[in-house]
């Protein structure tokens, strides 16, 4: 059977069933696959050297005859295997341990080249564990795959070698390397003096030079990029000309309205941000719209309005939390510059509706609040102008497209999602693509920064009498996080909390220490932040699903444990949570862990107050995953491109421009239109 690029790499030879159950552990099922397994460094053998000139320390490659190869164990039980290689110029003593097959894979007389680091055995010199190849003849050099130039150094599992991985790619890549075909449009190849598709996939594998890796790396990446941004330009275009929405438009007068009954003074970002909603839901086409705001930046009157658009036009609108404080919380502020100022009803709901029966909800118009609990099948739910969803990485696409399913006919209701979490640059051009997007880059006025320190373990004792004094004389309270050990929250972690609660309580007393869990049942924690808001609680013990959004007006203190776990935009929103008024506040970040780059990537929130500028920080220190909690955000699986190449994204964002200027439906381009459709509109990011 001929192999083609899509073939099971089951069939490659010399790979088989079992081989192949061991490739798709690390994301290899196809013939491309693994064409395009793309190695993570090379090793250096590119130094070939006469024997009589190598050198301890040298890593090289020598070429020559193996004049004898023999097994030993050694005194203390090593399992050794020795040999000598000679060429024209000399002769050296060659070791492996642990590998005593050799001794029937070798034999005297074969032609070696052998590539590793020169030592010292004793007295004499030695070319210990080197990477081999059996050569037919000594000009045989060219060809070597394992010796003797830059060798690709793959991710491996467990009984996969990137010696064993070499030699497969380099067979599929005589193979099928010409059935590989160009994705990207010629004019824009040349343009951006990029590699071709094949001669990349070619390179990188088996570069001659640094230089030509590295330009194979950036082909890659941009396709990575490419196809993306492309894929979200595209979904965006699809939203805009295939999707029908009411037309919700709000006038002057009635802004103005809604606005003089606030009972405070939108920032500038504010009422931008209202503007570019109201004039998105003026359109008979459904807003797509993500609002960006630090925590505290006033994001809930910004949708406030939204929903204000649709009563106006007898609809209802819906705000979907993803905990339930935190849906109580937005449901107090829209009690009041809602209900109270306008007469909108506001319907909080919470838990399973089996206690409640199936509910009926009034024909006036009105919000609806809740948590996925508002998703629930057997509840009645209005029809929706309006969605409002809050963080809402924290839902999946079903729920998502559950929630739109609440519409008028073939309407979809007009959507905005809001984030506390910073978007990069890069990201909002890319994965977010599809989404218009407006940012609160302030804060509303009488917010202070807050003072940062990194603390180390031999200061732990002070900062506690320090925060002890602090909070007697201010009579202010203070937040401790303890780390989330795992995605979600573990037992481990509701363990260190309720270990250092217990600890806490001694250290502080007689100031009043409370606990707060994910594993206490919803009323505990009603109960607890309700205590903690009434000031019945000084110091709170939290793991971190203290809700970003909670809004304790007199804490002042926000201490973390083992801060070292935390990515820096996640310490920058826990920190959030204090300085909510005028006092002076402050953020403590233990760590007990003492490398330098730990304490440098720390030491940065000391300085830096930006959320966006920690979240770019971030990006470069850790990647996307560290911002997002990974793939739940629809961010790309890359293997090659980083967003944190904003030249390159740059690059890609134009010739993706140019491209739909000059062929928006890509008629040109069918291949690339075929791609960029293979998401459906509802698993759009939305
Ligand atoms: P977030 O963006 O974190 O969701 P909220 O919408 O919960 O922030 O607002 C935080 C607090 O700030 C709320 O009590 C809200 O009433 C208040 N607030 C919002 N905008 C302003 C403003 N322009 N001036 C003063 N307070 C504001
Ligand atoms: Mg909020």
């Amino acid at each position: 059977m001929d192999l083609t690029l899509t073939s099971p790499v089951q069939y490659v030879p010399r790979v088989g069933p079992r081989m192949a159950t061991l490739l798709k552990r690390i994301g290899i099922e196809t013939v491309y696959d693994l064409l395009t397994y793309v190695p993570f460094r090379y090793k250096d053998y590119s130094l070939v050297s006469p024997i009589s000139r190598v050198q301890p320390g040298e890593i090289v490659t020598v070429v020559g005859t193996l004049e004898y190869i023999r097994a030993f164990i050694t005194k203390n039980g090593k399992r050794l295997v020795m040999g000598r290689l000679r060429d024209e110029s000399g002769a050296i003593d060659i070791s492996w341990f642990n590998q005593m097959y050799l001794v029937k894979t070798l034999h005297t007389g074969d032609m070696l080249s052998a590539s590793g680091k020169i030592d010292w055995f004793g007295q004499k010199i030695v070319l210990s564990s080197p990477e081999y190849e059996v050569l037919k003849t000594a000009g045989e050099e060219h060809t070597s795959l394992h010796t003797g130039r830059l060798v690709p150094v793959y991710p491996e599992t467990e009984g996969l070698s990137s010696k064993w991985l070499r030699g497969r790619i380099a067979f599929v890549l005589e193979q099928c390397l010409p059935q590989v075909t160009d994705r990207i449009p010629e004019t824009i190849r040349t343009k951006q003096n990029l590699l071709s598709l094949s001669e990349a996939i070619r390179i990188i594998h088996f570069p001659d030079s640094a230089e030509t890796a590295a330009r194979a790396r950036e082909r890659l990446a941009f396709d990575e990029l490419f196809l993306l941004i492309l894929r979200s330009r595209r979904q965006k275009h699809l939203w805009k000309t295939t999707l029908k929405a009411k037309a919700l438009p709000i006038s002057k007068t009635q802004l103005q309205r809604f606005v003089s009954l606030l009972p405070f003074t939108l920032t500038s970002d504010q009422n931008q941000a209202i503007s570019e909603i109201t004039s998105d839901m003026a359109h008979p086409v459904p807003m797509n719209r993500l609002l960006e705001g630090d925590v505290g930046a006033g994001k809930t009157v910004v949708a406030a309005a939204g929903m204000y658009a649709a009563f106006i036009h007898g609809d209802n609108s819906a705000l979907l939390a993803p905990t339930q404080i935190l849906a109580e919380q937005h449901a107090k502020t829209l009690q009041l510059i809602l209900e109270k100022a306008h007469g909108i009803p506001v319907h909080l709901i919470l838990g399973g509706t089996k206690k409640q029966g199936v509910h009926t909800f009034p024909k006036t118009p009105g919000v609806y609040v809740g948590t996925h609990a508002l998703l629930s099948k057997d509840r009645k739910l209005p029809n929706f102008g309006c969605i409002v969803i809050d963080e809402q990485q924290r839902f999946g696409v079903a729920q998502r497209a559950a929630l739109r399913e609440h519409t008028h006919g073939n309407l979809v209701p007009h959507q905005l999602s809001m984030t506390a979490t910073p978007i990069p640059r890069t990201i909002a051009q890319t994965a977010f693509g599809n989404l218009d997007m407006s940012v609160l880059h302030t804060m509303p006025s009488g917010r202070k920064t807050v003072k940062t320190w990194v603390v180390p373990k031999s200061k732990r004792e002070s900062a506690y009498q320090w925060m002890k004094k602090e909070l007697e004389s201010t009579h202010s309270q203070a937040f401790i996080i303890c780390p989330l050990i795992e995605e979600s929250e573990t037992l481990t972690s509701v363990k260190a909390a309720t270990t250092e609660f217990a600890k806490l309580k001694d250290v502080f007393a007689p100031l009043r220490v409370g606990l707060l869990h994910g594993r206490m049942k919803a009323e505990e924690k009603t109960d607890t932040l309700t205590r903690m808001h009434d000031r019945h609680i000084d110091l709170l013990v939290a793991t971190p699903v203290v809700e970003v959004g909670i809004d304790i007006p007199e804490a002042t203190i926000m201490v973390i444990e083992a801060s070292e776990r935390f990515g820096l935009s996640q310490l920058h929103q826990l920190r959030g949570r204090v300085g909510r008024r005028e006092k002076p506040s402050y953020c403590l970040l233990f760590t007990e862990n003492e490398s330098p780059e730990v304490l440098t990537r720390l030491k940065a929130l000391e300085s830096v107050h930006s959320g966006p500028e920690l979240a770019e920080l971030d990006l470069t220190l850790r990647g996307p995953g560290e911002l997002f909690g990974t793939r739940q955000h629809g961010l790309p699986g890359f293997t090659v491109a980083t967003l944190s190449d904003t030249v390159l994204v740059s690059r890609v964002q134009s010739a993706v421009t140019g491209l739909l200027e000059d062929d928006p439906e890509l008629g040109r381009f069918p291949y690339l239109r075929e791609w960029s459709r293979e998401s459906k509109i509802d698993n759009i990011q939305s």
